[in-house]
């Protein structure tokens, strides 16, 4: 089974598609994710992407697509659960046309829907955790007083540049401009599979399973 979790900056698809990977086997296919590991190559190309990022922009349709069209040729038993992926309507059509090509198809696109203010609260104070990738917000959930991560216990903690207030105005600019229109492209293809994004992440996922099964 192969899916697109699709959602604004906030939404809560990293978080669910970890839920995913662990619960399901499947593999997570994100663009970002992707995107943060070639900027710190110390290419040409990583720095024109960090720049994009940073500034909350969409990096172009040609990189991404060449990312994916990479990941796919790999095995995925479980399916692929593409997060952040596609972001555009260029971006959409061509991941229909390369599954097309591997025989495969596209079997439900989760959108999550989330109230804006929720997502500048959960974005700004944002950390990972470096060994499991854990979400922690400053106000929401803070990160143990003992400094180590409740899951694994590492304590190393990122911060990512983009999660600024500046960078995230953009980031929900370019969401309603650019990707919302995926909303009505799945829906007439019949894919489309509305989640409530608001409530706690197990009552999230609960709902993407009832979506997926
Ligand atoms: P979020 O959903 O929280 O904004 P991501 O980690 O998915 O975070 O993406 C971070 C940034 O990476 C985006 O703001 C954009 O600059 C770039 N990016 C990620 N995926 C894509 C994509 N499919 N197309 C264009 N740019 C992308």
């Amino acid at each position: 089974m192969n899916i697109i979790l699709l959602g604004p900056p906030g939404a809560g698809k990293g978080t669910q598609a970890r839920k995913l990977v662990e619960e399901r086997g499947m593999t997570q296919l994100s663009t970002g994710d992707m995107l943060r590991e070639a900027r710190t190559s110390g290419t040409e190309m990583g720095q024109r992407v960090a720049e994009v990022m940073d500034r909350g922009e969409l990096v172009t349709d040609e990189i991404v697509i060449g990312l994916i069209e990479e990941k796919l040729a790999g095995e995925a038993g479980g399916g692929f659960i593409f997060d952040g992926f596609p972001r555009t309507l260029a971006q959409a059509d061509a991941l229909g046309a390369l599954l097309d090509k591997l025989g495969q198809s596209l079997d439900a696109v989760i959108e999550m829907r989330v109230d804006d203010a929720a997502l500048v609260a959960r974005i700004a104070g944002r950390a990972t955790c470096g060994g499991c990738g854990e979400v922690y917000n400053d106000t929401l959930r803070p990160i143990p007083a003992d400094g180590k991560c409740s899951n694994c216990g590492a304590s190393d903690f990122k911060r990512r540049a983009d999660d600024n207030e500046e960078s995230l105005k953009q980031r929900l600019m370019e969401y309603y401009k650019k990707t919302s229109p995926l909303i009505g492209y799945y829906h007439a293809k019949g894919t489309l599979r509305p989640v409530d994004g608001m409530g706690a992440m197990d009552a999230v996922a609960s709902e993407i399973a009832a979506a997926l099964d």
